[in-house]
């Protein structure tokens, strides 16, 4: 079990009873005495009534959505803190770019190059792998597992 999913889910339930917690943080989980190891939130001294206004599903591995149509700020919060969500940056040769500009195999190939010599053999062919994977993480909406071995996004 991801134990940052399970602290996702923990809070997103505090929501759904009405409550904003508003001090998620390691301190205030726990993760022993429980009888079905799903972590504990403890100490809700700064809690309030909460109406959560959540729009979308959290999906793991997907880019994070915007904060404003995600529509609550505690979860969107610790999702980021928790990396729940991909970057919207693909990282290539170390340059990183933002996934929407990423329209062809050559935006990538040109970034990297603005940086420094790479053998051309090399980068076209890894350029259209990344290039490949992004695509196919639009269109799924995120990352399946199965899609793709982790070691295929170190390039
Ligand atoms: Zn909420």
């Amino acid at each position: 079990m991801d134990a940052r999913l399970d602290v996702l889910r923990s809070v997103a339930e505090i929501h759904l009873a009405g409550v904003m917690h508003n001090d998620v943080n390691d301190d205030n989980i726990l993760f022993t005495s429980t009888p079905n190891g799903k972590p504990r939130i403890v100490d809700f001294e700064y809690a309030e009534k909460h109406k959560c206004r959540r729009e979308l599903e959290i999906v793991e591995g997907a880019p994070a959505p915007p904060r404003a149509l995600f529509g609550c700020p505690e979860l969107w919060d610790l999702a980021i803190r928790l990396r729940i969500w991909r970057s919207r940056c693909v990282s290539f040769y170390g340059e990183y770019i933002d996934e929407d500009s990423i329209d062809s195999p050559q935006v990538l190939i040109d970034s990297a190059r603005s940086l420094t010599y790479i053998p051309p053999e090399d980068i076209e062919r890894i350029a259209k792998k990344a290039f490949k994977m992004v695509q196919i993480f639009r269109d799924n909406g995120g990352y399946r597992p199965g899609d793709f071995d982790p070691e295929d996004w170190v390039f």
